[in-house]
């Protein structure tokens, strides 16, 4: 019999609302899920290692990654590039494996007209508030990309109704079982059996 087709699960929603930290305590628990490692022209922070939290590109390399049809989506965010290489999605899939993305919204829509049977999850914060004192305590960014950080985040929130589900992420544990139910109710689908 012909092995299933993973799901693709993707977890989007305004830079600063945690994906990242929910993912990475996601990858704690090690689920039976799969994580993609996203390309970038931004560098790197401290402790980041490149082919871990991302692939740590050139402008030029990213642009060919582009031109030679590399990438699932790509979206240009506060001055850098960020993109999904797509073979480890699609051979990850193939293999009947789940995937997880953590990506921001633009490349989130452009992942939805290509793989329209994916999980849209759309990660929120309890308020915008708490938003910005999330960016801000990080102390990575000036005032000014905060500022424009803030001001995406609003659009953004905007684009939830494009999503399948909305989580708050208000307490990380809370948020990660809540993804998790999320999962397991995407498996028990008729539709996907
Ligand atoms: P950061 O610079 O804080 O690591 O990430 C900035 C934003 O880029 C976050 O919202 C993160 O989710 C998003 N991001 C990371 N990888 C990708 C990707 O492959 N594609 C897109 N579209 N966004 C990404």
């Amino acid at each position: 019999m012909e092995k299933e087709r993973g799901i693709l699960f993707v977890l989007s929603g305004p830079s600063g609302v945690g994906k990242g930290t929910v993912c990475k305590a996601l990858r704690e628990q090690k689920l039976d899920i799969q994580y993609s490692v996203s390309a970038t022209t931004r560098q790197p922070r401290e402790g980041e290692r490149h082919g871990v939290e991302y692939f740590f590109k050139t402008k030029e390399e990213f642009l060919s990654m582009i031109e030679n049809k590399e990438l699932l989506e790509w979206a240009e965010y506060v001055g850098n590039y960020y993109g999904t290489p797509i073979e480890y999605v699609n051979r990850t899939l193939d293999e009947g494996k789940d995937v997880i993305l953590e990506i921001e919204v633009q490349g989130a829509l452009q992942v939805k007209n290509i793989f329209p049977e994916g999980v849209f999850i759309f990660l929120t914060p309890p308020s915008l508030d708490e938003l910005r004192s999330r960016i801000v305590g990080r102390g990575t960014e000036t005032e000014d990309l905060i500022n424009n950080r803030m001001s995406v985040a609003k659009e953004e929130i905007e684009l939830m109704k494009h999503y399948d589900y909305s989580v708050v992420n208000d307490e990380i544990d809370s948020a990660c079982n809540r993804i998790k139910a999320i999962i397991t109710t995407e498996h028990c689908r008729v539709d996907r059996v």
